[in-house]
């Protein structure tokens, strides 16, 4: 079965079929460095890291790429306030936000390009768009002409008549020729950190980026963009039209894009100030992996009320899911899997396949999967089970985390990380007077080798030899 996405450009479900029949080449809007970024945020970077898993899961390479914004007009003047250089300034969120996406198990993209060191690529840009007669300059700035690329509107359906005011939505203050325009080149003003270039002093427009660095990693022409639905006018608008007025060739081929995370009927944002930073989860004892559940859990194109009870609902499915594997790892009676769990597996994995083909719908294949943690568990009360049930059911399950990633699968050796915060996860349920869950963890970790000893400063661990 092919993968199937809702394709913004077309407004309809279509079926993937990348350029290279084994490969696929992504690009993602990444994070504007100048905050620490917000659980919103995170719900649209956990979308995108959900499909470029599923990809791999369904067989291809993938060259992903995602950008970090670490020049805009916010970052330059809360640099300035605080008497910091641009790369002083953002260093400190774009590290935060890194140790975020570890926390998230957010796989890296394989490239993560700076904005501030592909300032040349996006001269070459505007170069070749002002040679296609695309550009205009005024009092110092270079824009790009709407009205030179029959296209517009394309993507987002916006109007391109004379009475349309939609340019004045583009956060530049600068003057234009009209003001469905936008800035490709600002020019220089006042003390701010600027670069010298054909067109003068001056700094990038924010949609310039984007399109010169997608191209220099992907090329030309690449498979999938992905982003919010707030991107798809005008940032995405405006990548089009440099894109393809600078190449004449198609940008993209599949625009996906994921709905907000909302707060009482609000989009979460920094502007409005409801928004909550993955720091402020830690503090309040949640786990991140929890919020990664939550914000995958929801189809990527349904808004998503953030609360939370949400997050508690989804820390306790992961505890479920991660006791049934505690469970099925202490079955070694040797055989082979009986027709009944064969039967359960076959259904959960095509039950999985076909929801996240179907537009990655995401709770039917979360579903899919707790539905076999209840009919194995159920199953579990009444017989034994024996070694070739367990490897089957726990070879689906393995497979399905590798998408989801929020259970704790066997593996050879645990990590440091993944030790502490078991050894954390025992202290709270100790706490919480939950001495089963705390002995189940004290177990399954002698069983992997690793002692536990608890003193007056906390508990302590080293591997057995
Ligand atoms: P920014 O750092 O503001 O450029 O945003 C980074 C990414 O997060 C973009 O893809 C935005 O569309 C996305 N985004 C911003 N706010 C939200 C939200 N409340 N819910 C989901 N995604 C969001
Ligand atoms: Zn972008």
């Amino acid at each position: 079965m092919p993968l199937r996405l809702y394709n913004t450009l077309s407004n309809t479900l279509e079926d993937f079929i990348p350029i290279h029949s084994d490969e696929v080449k992504m690009y993602t809007c990444g994070p504007t460095v100048y905050h620490y970024v917000h659980i919103g945020n995170f719900r649209t970077f956990i979308f995108q890291d959900i499909l470029r898993r599923y990809l791999v899961y369904k067989g291809y390479r993938i060259t992903h790429a995602m950008n970090i914004t670490d020049v805009e007009d916010k970052i330059i003047s809360n640099a300035r306030a605080q008497g910091l250089s641009i790369s002083d300034y953002t260093r400190k969120y774009e590290d935060a936000f890194f140790e975020d996406m570890n926390a998230l198990r957010i796989q890296r993209p394989e490239i993560m390009p700076r904005a501030t060191e592909h300032i040349d690529e996006m001269l070459d840009l505007v170069s070749s768009l002002q040679e296609k007669g695309h550009t205009y300059e005024r009092e110092g700035s270079t824009y790009f002409r709407i009205s030179s690329f029959d296209q517009y509107g394309r993507l987002s359906g916006v109007q391109v008549d004379e009475e349309s005011t939609f340019g004045q939505v583009d956060e530049d203050e600068y003057s234009k020729e009209n003001p469905r325009d936008f800035v490709l080149w600002k020019g220089h003003r006042d003390e701010e950190e600027s670069w010298d270039s054909p067109f003068g002093e001056g700094r990038p427009g924010w949609h310039l980026e984007c399109s010169a660095m997608s191209m220099k990693y992907l090329g030309e022409t690449f498979d999938i963009h992905c982003g919010g639905v707030d991107l798809v006018f005008p940032h995405h608008e405006n990548e089009i039209a440099q894109s393809e007025g600078a190449t004449g060739k198609p940008f993209v081929n599949y625009w996906v894009h994921g709905a907000h995370l909302i707060v009482e009927g609000q989009k979460m944002s920094k502007s409005l100030g409801n928004f909550y930073t993955l720091r402020d989860l830690l503090d309040k004892g949640y786990n991140p992996l929890a919020l990664r559940l939550l914000l995958s859990s929801v189809h990527y194109r349904k808004q998503l009320n953030f609360t939370f009870d949400g997050v508690s609902q989804a820390q306790s499915a992961i505890q479920r899911g991660n006791d049934f594997l505690l469970r099925m790892g202490e079955v070694t009676e040797d055989g082979p899997a009986s027709a009944v769990v064969e039967r359960i597996v076959e259904k959960a994995s095509a039950g999985f396949e076909a929801a996240m083909d179907d537009d990655l719908n995401t709770s039917a294949a979360l579903a899919s999967v707790f539905e076999l943690v209840r009919e194995i568990n159920t199953l579990f009360d009444s017989q034994n089970l024996n070694s070739g049930d367990r490897d089957s059911v726990l070879g689906f399950f393995k497979k399905a985390n590798t998408v989801f990633d929020v259970f704790n699968l066997e593996k050879e050796a645990l990590e440091d990380q993944e030790i502490l915060e078991l050894i954390e996860e025992r202290n709270k349920a100790r706490g919480n007077k939950d001495f089963k869950r705390s002995d189940e963890i004290r177990d399954m970790l002698q069983k992997k080798g690793i002692v536990l000893e608890d003193g007056k400063e906390g508990t302590r661990w080293k591997r057995r030899i």
